[in-house]
């Protein structure tokens, strides 16, 4: 609440929240200075925070962000002396499709340029607060929609236009004839598997809360995407609001849970603001809340907003920061199902898989079986980056050809240029050459591969980038977003960082590449979570797959 007022939490007010918690002031003080939105220190009226992830990196946003540190005389880090701007870089504001793109106090501007960079810090300077600008993803033709059916058509602010699609069927359907056990075993049937990454079958998730004998229980809806080149939730936030609160009531019918939280990352505040208009208007229609359509079931969900920390998608570190704590992973076992949130049963699902649920209860799961393969089911959303002609999001059912994405639905390479390499899932999923994608973009088969689907990024490099300058940002990513629970992870990504940029600069040795080799190795062995894990995956596999790229920059 301090934060909507102003940039920062001040010593005074440091000390109030604690009294006001009973919590030791470093308690508060810990908490506050874990999450990159919140600060301490004394920060302009305005905080300019320029995407520098991947995607907005390859549409120069590295210049931008120098151009902005010249026309405001500052650098990267500080305040100019009238106590107007802060200048800071942030990590993926979801705006990919829009790249570069930059984020003034809440709100957000894209396609960014010199001169549209000048206008709207002359508005802010003259005391006008632009609007966030209003960007509406190209949705390409990926076949039939099922999750995105609604996005672009509905009003996502009203409630009777989404009933008007058959919105809170499936909610009604399961009240009135369905019992829990029947839920969960038509969400089991339809083998519908986590979008958000680890691919884990989300009925027997909800079947082991089912099962547990504590209560309370709690769903929790994980909206705290962040995986540089990722929007897929976004878009249904924004665009289908009820959706998702019609499915937490569905998993809550079906688990036996009274209690909901939605946790949505901070920079998405189009997304907070429609959820929250979603929720009310749920309440108001009787929709959420006590005895939910005259029934005897009950349910309610709360808005938790995250704090500019990608480890917070981690579902154990998202339930610790629901808590009010730091977001830092918990050791697993006992696993949330059993002991979540508070130590209760919980079951914790990706926007995107419980966007499916709705109509796999409506039209049942054979019929969902029928839509991509035996082992994946269903569709998938992937947002489509890069050097690619078509940039934007595709729903489209799994197993389809990844050379059909990027030359079909993608268009191609912009310019008619070599395809050089395909970073899959974005910078913790995996690395493909020209070679490899011809593959179908399945769980399964791309598992006996070796990769990984993660959260559905197809990011296009073409003939010209290099691929070293590419890995340097996703490390610098990871270092970033690094939560300093473990030293392999917290040391690692910055030594990676610190050798990569040395060898950006033209001052790499050939021992650096033994040294980055080892470094990835261990961290992948011996880090706690799954950042520290997989953070050094795009630099082990590029440099198997571009030995070139690395020696050409050390040699030359
Ligand atoms: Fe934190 Fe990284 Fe260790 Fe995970 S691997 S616990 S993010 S330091």
């Amino acid at each position: 609440d301090i934060h909507q007022k102003q940039t920062y939490i001040s010593t005074e007010q440091l000390q109030e929240i604690a009294q006001n918690l009973k919590l030791p002031l470093s308690k508060v003080y810990s908490a506050i200075t874990f999450y990159t939105l919140f600060s301490p220190k004394p920060k302009g009226n305005y905080i300019i925070r320029v995407c520098t992830s991947t995607p907005c990196h390859m549409k120069g946003s590295q210049d931008l962000l120098d151009y902005l540190k010249q026309k405001l005389k500052i650098n990267d880090g500080e305040t100019t002396t009238d106590n107007l701007f802060t200048l800071e870089t942030t990590s993926c504001l979801g705006l990919c499709a829009f790249a570069p793109a930059m984020m003034i106090n809440n709100k957000i501007y894209g396609n960014l340029t010199k001169e549209k960079i000048d206008q709207i810090i002359n508005d802010y300077q003259k005391g006008k607060e632009k609007e966030s600008d209003y960007l509406k993803v190209n949705i390409l033709d990926g076949g039939e929609k099922i999750i995105l059916k609604n996005y672009g058509i509905i009003d996502p602010e009203s409630i009777e236009e989404y009933k008007m699609k058959g919105g809170y069927d499936a909610l009604s359907k399961v009240i009135t004839k369905m019992t829990p056990e029947k839920v969960i075993e038509e969400v089991k049937n339809s083998k519908l598997l986590g979008r958000g990454g680890a691919a884990f079958p989300t009925g027997l998730k909800w079947e082991f809360t089912f099962c547990a004998q504590e209560k309370p229980k709690y769903i929790i809806c994980n909206a705290d995407e962040g995986e540089p080149g990722t929007f897929k939730d976004r878009l249904l936030l924004e665009g289908d609001p009820f959706r998702i609160i019609e499915a937490m009531t569905v998993a809550g019918y079906a688990v036996g849970a009274e209690y909901g939280y939605i946790y949505i990352r901070g920079e998405y505040e189009i997304s907070i603001r429609r959820i929250e208009t979603a929720i009310n208007k749920a309440r108001e229609n009787n929709l959420l809340g006590k005895n939910i359509l005259g029934s005897n079931f009950s349910f309610d969900i709360k808005v938790r907003e995250g704090a500019g920390a990608y480890i917070c998608g981690d579902e154990t570190a998202l339930m610790e920061s629901i808590e009010g704590k730091r977001g830092i992973p918990r050791l697993k076992p006992p696993y949330p199902p059993t002991s979540g949130l508070c130590g209760k049963p919980t079951v914790i699902n990706n926007v995107e898989t419980l966007a499916n649920i709705p109509d796999i209860i409506l039209n049942g799961a054979d019929w969902y079986n029928k839509i991509g393969l035996a082992e994946s089911t269903g569709t998938k959303i992937f947002t489509i980056l890069g050097d690619i002609k078509n940039l934007g999001a595709a729903e489209i059912p799994l197993g389809t050809n990844l050379k059909e994405v990027i030359y079909e639905i993608g268009g191609g390479i912009v310019g008619g240029k070599k395809l050089k390499m395909v970073q899959l899932g974005g910078p913790s999923g995996s690395t493909l050459t020209a070679n490899m994608i011809d593959i179908a973009l399945d769980y399964k088969i791309l598992a006996q591969a070796g990769l990984t689907l993660g959260s559905g990024v197809v990011l296009v490099f073409n003939e010209d980038r290099c691929i070293v300058d590419a890995v340097r940002s996703m490390i610098r990513f990871f270092q970033h977003e690094s939560c300093g629970k473990c030293t392999p992870c917290r040391e690692g990504t910055k030594y990676l960082y610190e050798i990569l940029d040395k060898i950006s600069l033209g001052k790499g040795k050939v021992d650096d590449l033994e040294t980055l080799k080892l470094l990835g190795e261990n961290m992948k062995d011996a880090s706690f979570c799954p950042l520290g894990q997989s953070a050094p995956n795009s630099l082990l596999n590029t440099m198997k797959l571009f030995p070139e790229e690395y020696t050409k920059l050390i040699k030359n």
